[in-house]
């Protein structure tokens, strides 16, 4: 089977990492010719919306998907009228605008914080108002790693967040007294066969997520995953699923889904009986989902901006190295490692 893969980023190179022993192809659509992902599949090298390069993958790949969330609706549009691309279009839609996602999980009786949709300062004034301070304002749409959105902690914030960020669809959300993140990654087959791999709990650093560690056995497991359920049921979702959680340690709240693999289940890789990235093919595929039990406890840590020195890091036992083969540059994530252990690792 060949499969396309919208984003030739990291994400997708680990994909085809998963898919090349499975006996899969990969055509691969991404603007930079030094995409990590190209050397693994036939790269298109282009733009998303390139109507002759989403011709040519329509026609040559057997099932589209995507490694990121900002895919211009239009191409999938486009794609779905020859080819199967999954997650659905309707996945996409819902997880790429904060206010439609939140609204989602209200209405599934998930719980999520206090929000409400800011179109213009008087908005912003009684959502401020309502859900008081501190607050989070952030942008609608193309939010990602923390980037398009300020905390508010006192009233003299709030008008410059407004200056800033006026022009955009917003939304102001209450400020969640986290104990901690966490994830939830599940899997949906076609035929609605749902797993879930243990959680994973995420440290940031500057918004970006720097270390995920494997959790099997947490407390909130079962009701992480009848949250990601509901979910998964009510978008008749197909592929792997993320859904990031504050644990308040009295609450439960959903912060955001991502339709696609996630960094905080790269531990998945060497931690799981089956990779987040082989059961997203799977089911993208149509083939029975793999074991998503943790096989010890993994301990996953970013690399953003540089690789630390390679002799250094494969001196540690039983440490994994995953180089991106992407340019060096500062915010960018260029790697990973995983440490894997029998005992709970900290
Ligand atoms: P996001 O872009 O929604 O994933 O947010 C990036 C990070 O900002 C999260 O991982 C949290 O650390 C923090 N954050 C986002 N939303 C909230 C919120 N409503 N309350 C507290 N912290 C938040």
């Amino acid at each position: 089977m060949i499969i396309g893969i919208i984003g030739g980023g990291q994400l997708a190179r680990m994909l085809a990492l998963a898919g090349i022993p499975l006996g899969l192809k990969f055509i691969i659509l991404d603007p930079d010719k030094d995409a990590c992902a190209a050397p693994l599949g036939e790269h298109l090298c282009g733009d998303y919306d390139d109507t002759e390069l989403l011709k040519v993958m329509a026609n040559k790949a057997d099932v589209v998907t995507f490694e990121f969330e900002n895919v211009p609706s239009s191409s999938i549009a486009f794609l779905s009228n020859s080819v199967d691309v999954f997650p659905s279009e309707q996945s996409l839609e819902t997880s790429n605008d904060r206010i439609c996602e939140k609204t989602m999980f209200k209405d599934l009786g998930i719980p999520t914080v206090p929000f409400a949709n800011v179109e213009n300062e008087k908005d912003l004034n009684s959502a401020v108002n309502s859900i008081g301070l501190p607050a989070i304002i952030k942008t609608r749409t193309m939010g990602y790693d923390g980037k398009g959105q300020y905390v508010l902690r006192e009233a003299g914030d709030v008008k410059k967040a407004w200056d800033e960020l006026a022009g955009v669809p917003l939304i102001l959300e209450g400020f969640a007294k986290f104990q901690r993140e966490v994830s939830i990654i599940a899997v949906r087959s076609k035929q609605g066969e749902i797993r879930f791999y243990p959680i994973s709990e995420n440290l940031h650093e500057d918004g970006i997520l720097k270390t995920a560690f494997s959790m099997p056995d947490d407390a909130i497991q079962a009701k992480a995953e009848g949250y990601a359920k509901r979910i998964l049921e009510h978008l008749n979702y197909v592929g792997v699923m993320a859904l990031e959680l504050f644990d308040t340690g009295e609450e439960l709240l959903t912060n955001e889904l991502a339709p696609r693999v996630h960094n905080s289940a790269h531990w998945t890789i060497e931690g799981a009986v089956t990779s987040q990235f082989e059961n997203h093919l799977r089911a993208i595929c149509k083939l029975p989902l793999g074991n998503t039990e943790a096989n010890g406890y993994v301990k996953m840590i970013n690399f953003i901006g540089e690789i630390p020195d390679r002799a250094e890091l494969l001196a540690t036992p039983s440490l994994h190295l995953h180089d991106y083969n992407k340019q060096a540059r500062p915010g960018r994530k260029v790697g990973h490692a995983t440490i894997w252990s029998s005992s709970k690792l900290k």
